[in-house]
């Protein structure tokens, strides 16, 4: 015969059926009040409805397996004999709560209800028992509170309107009686006050509900188990779970718990607390307590709590007494169990306590939440003692919350209460407030007057990467994550919104509409870029520390855990030194064409224009010629700012119409400059134009149409590593060839490279000169013909946001139109620009590597898209065995980390295979 399905799980007097890792069948509460029954930690003996029953309540039409009732009845009875009471007896009655407890914790499940079992039978034996009668009314008006909102009205479902729920409609009546009595706090209502006040309630409820309150113990108690799995369907927890990723079909326990009382006079207390402090992670014993109270009067703050002990005392609370000065005996024993626990769980925890009548009895642990702050403190801190292993310390910071760290923030506080004005693309991480302006040029202007400014456009082009340079933050209505806008903020660590659709931004009436607002130029408006919220007015920023030695100090143990390497997208020697500060190993991406914008730009773009609109191969090298120092200089300069780390530099990528001068003074310039007329200059500038540039002339295909071009990038590249070496220093560049789709453009591009190669070695004299060469796979012919590409690439880097562009047929600046019905509706889980999209782009990436290394073991492979800032697909690029990730100099730290976490949870999932 098959074994009978265990429903009910038991713990008390030290021992306990449950264990902590037994979170999927007893929830998380159960799971922990079972391991803490274990450690022999003082727990009110109770016991565990499995979710399993929940489930099984779902799939027989909201019916309980025939066994439960009986299983109840025993656990109930195990409880009676450790507590030495019975359950509904008039003479010694056993009182339990009713809580909830799912897997994870889950706001909309049903709220606990405490003193059940209280009846008109059971109170005067309750009295007698107590010798306490004004406690026991107290705990008969809390139960019929607590019952009726939760069990009879919310769990079943009825509708009573705003403000006229049952709960409110009882507080007025206890708000009527404390005035008439002049009571201040309810601690203040005597017995007959509050006996009074019971029976109003239970008219009320009758009154309101149309049902008399129960006044039968089992009717109590299944009531309010059916409510917590009934709760489980509630409105509330059906979209938190959507929200979250929770399967429905998880289920919720149910624990049933003798009742201990914190509300029994001023000898008994309740209270929550962390074993650390969760806002700074200070490692002290921090936690409130309230004499006289019961459940959550704490956290409801119906009286101002008192501080757990002196030295977490705030000015706040200075007057107040602690725990530990009012019942030294109890608190240490609480800071006694504080450290067993958190030697048990090796994490802070967040705890729930009762004393009655001077004992102490636990409630609840669980791991608490943290800030990004005291998450980086505690497992600094917990590495430091060898509390926790390398491992587990990489696993105790979110990605989110190292971000939290790394950057100007808007103060929290004052974002609460902001007013938001609209919601975009979380573009540029951290916060920035500033003045609204509406071009580049004010951008510039105004900062030069030592005004901050937000730089609000429609979307942003090349030409405005001065005024987004000097701008506090960039704000743009139209444009996705990988808009010009989104890669430039990112590259620069900058706060910028993206796509905020709602703005109507009128560049040339200086306003901007949202909703029936307008704002001016010279406004105040703030921006959250690490949340894409825009708030009304000035709020007030928080400053990171950029040497926080905690933060050097964890990174460290990253970098010891990871297998990834971890490069950054860098431009010049500015942003390699960046880079560097924050742990690079290389740079993963030098686009060229940097140079030709932004700050000294004029001289090089001037020669870049002559030389696209150069007509004979004569014409364009001279042209080149110009140009090569140029290049060189810039190029030297990153190379030895990495000092010997390698450095990819990407041959020119994008189409040259993108440089093509438009106004007719610069165009004029170049007709004197080349000896030809404003009239060919705009010719040959038409000449140029694409229907469809992005996949037009650009790439290695300016390579092979114009050899010099090419010639003169490798000569520059290869020069200035040979002077770097001649004046004793090192270099390791890596020549990149973007937009690649056969091997045959390679090998045209190698012969070129060969040819350069060894007239520089025999310029320079030099025994040897190492550089790699190797190619950018962005179209998905690339990555299908990995195995010949391989042939002449020493290297891959996959361009991510071409290859998303090109595998899914989205233009990627274009996405904006779409991209949100997209993702509302379900058809993507996610923007596969911001995220790799595993299942198909994903692919095309795996087997590139595959075929790739089919041909050359050793080929070294990284990713440059932007998607090597994203945890989850550096998460992926460590699984198919990439080399590297390179990234934005700011996003190298959480790259680091989540390589770190890539290895752990690699690391983990063998174990556990290895188990099966
Ligand atoms: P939540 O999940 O919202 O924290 P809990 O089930 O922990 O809800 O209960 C809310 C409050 O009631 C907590 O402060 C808890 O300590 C208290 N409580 C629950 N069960 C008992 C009990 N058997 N005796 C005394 N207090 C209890
Ligand atoms: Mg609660
Ligand atoms: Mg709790």
């Amino acid at each position: 015969m098959a074994k009978a399905k265990k429903y009910v799980y038991f713990f008390g007097s030290g021992k306990a059926e449950g264990r902590a890792d037994m979170k999927e069948l007893l929830g998380g509460k159960g799971a922990n009040l079972a391991e803490m029954t274990n450690l022999k930690i003082p727990v009110p003996a109770g016991f565990t409805i499995t979710t399993d029953v929940c489930t099984y309540y779902y799939q027989h039409g909201r019916r309980y397996p025939a066994e439960l009732k009986a299983a109840v009845a025993a656990a109930l009875a195990k409880v009676e004999k450790v507590m030495a009471k019975k359950f509904g007896d008039p003479e010694n009655p056993l009182l339990v709560s009713c809580r909830s407890g799912a897997r994870a914790s889950m706001p909309g499940m049903m709220e606990t209800v405490l003193n059940i079992g209280l009846t008109t039978a059971t109170i005067p034996g309750m009295i007698r028992l107590t010798g306490n009668e004004r406690f026991v009314w107290d705990a008969y008006r809390r139960l019929i509170m607590m019952y009726s909102d939760v069990v009879m009205e919310k769990a079943a479902g009825l509708e009573l309107g705003e403000g006229k729920g049952i709960r409110v409609r009882l507080e007025h009546l206890m708000d009527a009686m404390k005035h008439d009595t002049g009571a201040k706090a309810d601690t203040d209502l005597a017995a007959g006050q509050l006996q009074r006040l019971c029976a109003q309630f239970r008219a009320k409820v009758q009154e309101v509900i149309g049902k008399p309150f129960p006044d039968d113990p089992q009717e109590q108690l299944w009531g309010a188990i059916g409510a917590v799995f009934q709760s489980w369907n509630g409105k509330r927890s059906i979209s938190y779970r959507r929200i979250e990723g929770i399967p429905d079909d998880w289920g919720t326990a149910t624990n049933v718990q003798a009742m201990v009382f914190g509300n029994m006079g001023d000898d008994s207390a309740t209270g929550v607390a962390f074993t650390r402090n969760p806002a700074t992670g200070e490692n002290k014993f921090f936690g409130e307590w309230l004499t006289n109270a019961q459940g959550e009067d704490v956290v409801a703050g119906i009286r101002t709590p008192n501080p757990l002990n002196i030295a977490t005392k705030s000015e706040h609370t200075a007057h107040l007494k602690s725990l530990e000065e009012v019942m030294p005996g109890v608190y240490q024993a609480l800071f006694a169990i504080r450290n067993n626990l958190e030697k048990h769980y090796r994490d802070m925890q967040d705890i729930e306590f009762t004393i009655e009548k001077g004992t102490l009895w636990m409630l609840q642990t669980r791991t608490g939440k943290r800030t990004g702050h005291a998450a980086l403190r505690m497992a600094v801190e917990m590495l430091r003692e060898r509390f926790i292993t390398k491992q587990v310390g990489v696993m105790r910071v979110a990605p989110a919350q190292l971000d939290e760290l790394l950057h100007r923030i808007l103060d929290p506080k004052a974002e609460k209460n902001a007013k938001v004005l609209a919601k975009g693309l979380p573009a540029g991480p951290g916060g920035a407030t500033g003045k609204v302006v509406f071009t580049a040029a004010e951008a510039v202007a105004w900062t030069e007057r030592g005004e901050k400014v937000i730089l609000c456009r429609k979307e942003t082009n090349p030409e405005d990467v001065e005024g987004m340079r000097a701008a506090a933050g960039i704000l743009t209505a139209l444009g996705g994550m990988t808009s010009h806008a989104a890669l430039v903020a990112r590259g620069w660590g900058k706060c910028c919104i993206v796509g905020c659709g709602a703005l109507k931004i009128d560049a040339a009436a200086k306003t901007i509409t949202v909703a029936d607002q307008t704002l001016r130029e010279g406004d105040w408006i703030s921006l959250n870029g690490s949340k894409g919220v825009v708030y009304q007015g000035q709020l007030p920023t928080v400053e990171p520390d950029p040497k926080n030695p905690m933060l050097v100090e964890f990174l460290k143990t990253c970098d010891a855990v990871r297998r990834l390497g971890v490069r950054a997208n860098a431009d010049s020697p500015k942003d390699a030194a960046v880079a560097r500060k924050f742990g690079a190993e290389g740079i993963g991406l030098l686009r060229t064409e940097h140079m030709f914008y932004g700050e000294g730009a004029d001289e090089p773009l001037f020669k870049l224009r002559k030389m696209i609109l150069s007509k004979t191969p004569e014409e364009r090298r001279a042209a080149c010629d110009e140009l090569y120092p140029h290049v060189k200089s810039d190029i030297k300069g990153t190379l030895a700012a990495m000092d010997g780390l390698p450095v990819t530099i990407r041959l020119l990528d994008p189409p040259l119409h993108e440089f093509v001068p438009q106004g007719e003074a610069k165009q004029k310039e170049l007709a004197d400059s080349l000896g030809i007329s404003l009239d060919d200059v705009r010719k040959r500038a038409e000449a140029l134009h694409e229907s469809n540039p992005m996949m037009g002339h650009r790439g290695v295909r300016l390579g092979i149409t114009y050899p010099e071009v090419s010639e003169m990038q490798v000569r520059a590249i290869l020069e200035a590593a040979a002077e770097l070496l001649k004046e004793g220093k090192k270099a390791l560049p890596e020549i990149m060839i973007p937009v690649t789709c056969t091997v045959a453009e390679l090998q045209n591009q190698a012969e070129i490279i060969a040819k350069v190669k060894a007239e520089v070695v025999a310029k320079f004299g030099l025994k040897r000169l190492d550089f790699l060469v190797g190619t950018m796979i962005e179209i998905p012919r690339a990555a299908l013909t990995a195995n010949k590409m391989a042939e002449a690439a020493e290297f891959f880097s996959f361009g991510t946001n071409d290859l998303t562009q090109m595998g899914f047929g989205f233009s990627r600046d274009d996405i904006g139109a779409f991209m949100p019905d997209y993702i509302a509706k379900k058809i993507l889980a996610a923007d596969p620009f911001q995220t790799i999209d595993q299942e198909g782009v994903g692919e095309l990436i795996r087997m590139g590597i595959e075929r790739g290394r089919a041909t050359r073991p050793k080929l070294k492979v990284g990713i440059c898209g932007e998607h090597g800032g994203d945890p989850a697909s550096i998460h992926f690029c460590h699984n198919v065995g990439m080399n590297y990730v390179s990234c934005s100099p700011f996003r190298v730290p959480i790259a680091r980390l989540a390589a770190a976490q890539a290895a752990v949870s690699e690391a983990a999932k063998a174990k556990k295979k290895a188990k099966k």
